[in-house]
């Protein structure tokens, strides 16, 4: 039996399974479908401290990973498909395999949100993407114009990574402002290769006939007029959702799906401990699920200590 699972392999999972190693638990880390998770995916991490000229997310990802192995860390690749959570020892199912532990740190983080529309799922890998580091440079993008949904850090982000290969770029917010930090939307704005476009939003992707991306129907939400836009891509960056259907009804969440934990990193199942963006809907930056995970450790830590005393 383990003494402690993690679910996640992301900044919050794997800085969890850097303090519960030195605690020698020896940790189970479950990376998921994404190890490394989401800062995986992205270029240049600037604001992580002690990386004055920033570093690659995937670069900083693997850095974490070895950290923790080194001291004991066992970091495997699968995926929890289900958790008895009712009674001790806890009980999951990792790709078909049993696993049983005494306790559990859900680092389980955040997926892309998707738009919703049907032209959207459709379209997904002919054009449609959430992620444009992982394929922004394809050649079908190239010296094309493309689209970018959103208005947040992440979608600026997106912008100014594709003006390195689209030949404009058209930067889609349903409001008149961006939600980005100050410093990325003044980037994003003066660069003259992006255009934003206020005030729209996506009511189609065109051409689920041609099974390729050709543009996007736009609506501006003031005025109601209709527009079409040409584009090779769409790169949707509207926000995440979290990953927490497994725990749902049995762990106390928010209305979005956050599980909302009962005090510090604990959750209403004695035991079970979450950390990072699974449970964090406010700041959401590598630098607070890094220090989510660890307080999710020194409270397994205490925990254990406190059931064997
Ligand atoms: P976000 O801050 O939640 O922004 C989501 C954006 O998408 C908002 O502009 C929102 O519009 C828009 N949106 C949401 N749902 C939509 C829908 N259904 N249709 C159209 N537009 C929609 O998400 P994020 O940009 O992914 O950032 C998440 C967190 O990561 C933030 O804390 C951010 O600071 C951080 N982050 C930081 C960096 C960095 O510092 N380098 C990079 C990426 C992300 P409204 O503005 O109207 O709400």
């Amino acid at each position: 039996m383990e003494k402690v699972v993690i679910i996640g392999s992301g900044c919050a999972g794997l800085t969890a399974a850097l303090y519960t190693a030195r605690a020698n638990l020896r940790p189970l880390v479950l990376t998921g479908l994404q190890p490394g998770g989401l800062l995986t995916t992205t270029t240049i991490v600037e604001n992580y401290p002690g990386f004055p000229e920033g570093i690659d997310g995937f670069e900083l990802m693997e850095r974490m990973k070895k950290q923790a192995e080194r001291f004991g860390a066992r970091v495997n690749f699968g995926t929890v498909t289900e958790a008895d959570l009712s009674k001790q020892p806890f009980r999951l199912r990792v790709d078909d395999e049993p696993v049983e532990t005494e306790t559990l740190i859900i680092a389980s983080g955040a997926g892309h949100r998707h738009i919703g529309l049907e032209s959207e799922r459709l379209l997904e890998t002919k054009g449609v993407t959430y992620c444009a580091t992982c394929d922004g440079a394809l050649p079908i993008f190239r010296n094309q114009p493309l689209v970018v949904v959103g208005g947040g850090d992440s979608a600026c982000e997106e912008a100014m990574f594709l003006t390195r290969f689209g030949s404009v770029v058209d930067l889609l917010q349903r409001r008149d402002t961006l939600r980005a930090s100050k410093i990325m939307a003044e980037r994003a704005l003066s660069n003259p290769k992006i255009k934003p476009i206020w005030d729209s939003v996506v009511t189609e992707i065109l051409d689920v006939t041609q099974k390729k991306v050709t543009g996007v129907r736009l609506k501006n939400v003031k005025t109601g007029n209709e527009t079409t836009l040409e584009c090779a891509g769409v790169f949707v960056a509207i926000g995440h959702i979290p990953n927490t259907e497994l725990f749902r009804g049995v762990l106390n969440m928010d209305e979005q799906g956050y599980i909302v934990p009962k005090q510090g990193a604990a959750t209403n199942v004695p035991g079970v401990f979450v950390a990072g963006d699974c449970s964090d809907r406010v700041y959401r930056q590598a630098v607070t699920a890094a220090g989510l995970g660890c307080a999710a450790a020194i409270e397994v830590e205490r925990y254990l200590a406190a059931k064997n005393e």
